[in-house]
């Protein structure tokens, strides 16, 4: 089935429009927002009630906007002339197909978007940080830098404001770039992290999550260019998926032009000239953050298209300063000689893995969450040959993680719990570490993945207090 998509700019002048998913980062405020001022009639609907939007109701107090929250109403679709989708929205959506048209925050953004260049990065980890990272290096330079979409926010309001000459960089998730497909268009500057199972509830299968993705380079031209993971051999293959020249990043081998990373530092080889950025003072933990960096590096690089010797400088600077996103592998603190790290966001297995690769252990590892039927196999390999002490599970995928756990030849100490605070009673020894890597998304007992950190947070510094 395709949906109605519009292609164009719609005129908005008082025509009625429903905003289909409000959310809580700010792609629905800022489409909603920007739909008022446009002088649209906007309904905004969400299945979710008043009071699990709290924060997102709150910004649009005061605006002439209707909200039909805790369900939906089937005339609110038959009767609109656009349906604005929140990208968490499936495509398969019954109630899709009654609107006479549809669109996204992110779809309008990039047809009312000026910016000659833009950046784009997804991946199934590492978006953010790449993302964030690019946007530092880029806003050391002299063009202006808008940095949005998945990470967080709504650049639409500012679409008026940015200047052909100016730099976007958008993180682009697998349900953003799904929607992209109708506009046949991808980024000038395309990055892509790495490629592991994850929304296999949505996708369906690996194959469908991959042809997602590929959105963001199936449409390059040439002139453009890609940044692929020369590690991932799902990713590298992409190098034929369109005309645009690839840089590869690697921390392995130097595969013709792109950036190698190894021993800390960073060797970015292009035609006819080598640059080399030294990161031994970065405090970014792990050597998937060297990849991040890389990626980073190659695409700044691409956009910045001048100026070399300060795009390295800034390259530099950045990199060895960066102290990492909030939920991200954040250290939270010490309490008697036990370490806590909040790492909320490490929603798929991947992310588990990489952050006990990274820290030393010994581990009480707090597991599990919403089912996004992603296997487990792989995390309880790592969890096996890791110093994993406890392995405290909680959430619906409890069940499985224990049986990939119980397959494994060294199986850790299993605790079930119903909460994070009962997570955290679990005892830890001193010396060892309590680890949030859930390796799963938050719903069902968290609104997300922030909210999670955020609890697990004030649940350390309450016992710090105590
Ligand atoms: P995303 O935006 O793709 O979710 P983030 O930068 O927010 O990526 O990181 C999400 C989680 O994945 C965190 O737990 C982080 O520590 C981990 N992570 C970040 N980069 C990578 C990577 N390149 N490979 C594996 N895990 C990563």
């Amino acid at each position: 089935m395709t949906l109605p998509f519009r292609t164009d700019v719609p005129p908005l002048a008082g025509k009625r429009v429903t905003v289909m998913g409000l959310g809580l980062f700010g792609g629905g405020v800022g489409v909603t927002r920007w739909l008022v001022a446009s002088g649209a009639r906007v309904t905004v609907t969400d299945t979710r009630t008043e009071a699990e939007l709290r924060e997102s109701v709150a910004a649009l107090r005061g605006l002439p906007v209707e909200f039909r929250l805790g369900g939906h109403d089937e005339r609110d679709f038959r009767e609109a002339d656009l349906v604005v989708m929140n990208p968490a929205v499936p495509p398969t959506h019954p109630l899709l197909p009654l609107a006479r048209a549809v669109d996204t925050e992110m779809n309008l953004f990039l047809k009312l978007c000026r910016a000659q260049t833009v950046v784009g990065v997804t991946g199934s980890n590492g978006k953010t940080t790449t993302t964030a990272l690019i946007g530092e290096v880029l806003k050391k330079g002299l063009r202006r830098v808008w940095v949005g979409g998945n990470i967080g926010g709504s650049l639409l309001e500012s679409a008026d404001a940015i200047r052909p000459e100016d730099l976007v960089v958008l993180e682009l998730s697998s349900f953003q770039l799904e929607n992209l497909a109708a506009l046949r268009r991808s980024p000038n500057v395309s990055v892509v992290t790495n490629l592991t199972p994850n929304h296999l509830d949505r996708h369906g299968t690996m194959e469908g999550y991959a042809a997602a993705k590929r959105q963001i380079v199936s449409c390059q031209r040439e002139g453009d260019v890609k940044v692929l993971n020369a590690d991932d051999p799902g990713v590298r293959a992409w190098k034929s998926a369109a005309p645009s020249r690839t840089y590869f990043f690697s921390l392995k081998e130097r595969t013709g032009r792109g950036v190698l990373a190894q021993d800390e530092k960073l060797t970015l080889y292009t035609t006819g000239a080598r640059f080399e950025i030294d990161v031994s003072r970065r405090r970014l933990p792990g050597t998937f953050n060297l990849a991040n960096m890389a990626a980073a590096a190659a695409a700044s690089f691409a956009a910045a298209g001048g100026r070399w010797e300060e795009w390295r400088e800034s390259c530099e600077e950045v990199f060895n300063a960066f102290p990492g996103v909030e939920h991200r592998l954040e250290f939270v603190a010490e309490h008697g000689g036990v370490k806590y790290y909040n790492d909320s966001k490490a929603t798929d297995p991947e992310a588990a893995i990489a952050a006990l690769e990274t820290l030393p252990g010994p581990f009480v590892l707090i597991l599990g969450g919403f089912d996004k039927k992603v296997p487990f196999d792989v995390l309880a390999r790592t969890v096996a040959e890791r110093p994993v002490r406890v392995a405290v599970l909680l959430g619906q995928t409890a069940p499985s993680i224990e049986a990939a756990l119980r397959a494994q030849p060294r199986v850790p100490e299993i605790v079930h719990v119903s909460s994070l605070e009962e997570a955290l009673r679990v005892p830890a020894l001193p010396g060892e570490t309590v680890l949030l890597s859930p390796a799963c998304a938050s719903w069902g007992m968290f609104r997300n993945f922030t909210e999670r950190g955020n609890a697990f947070k004030a649940l350390v510094a309450a016992r710090g207090g105590g």
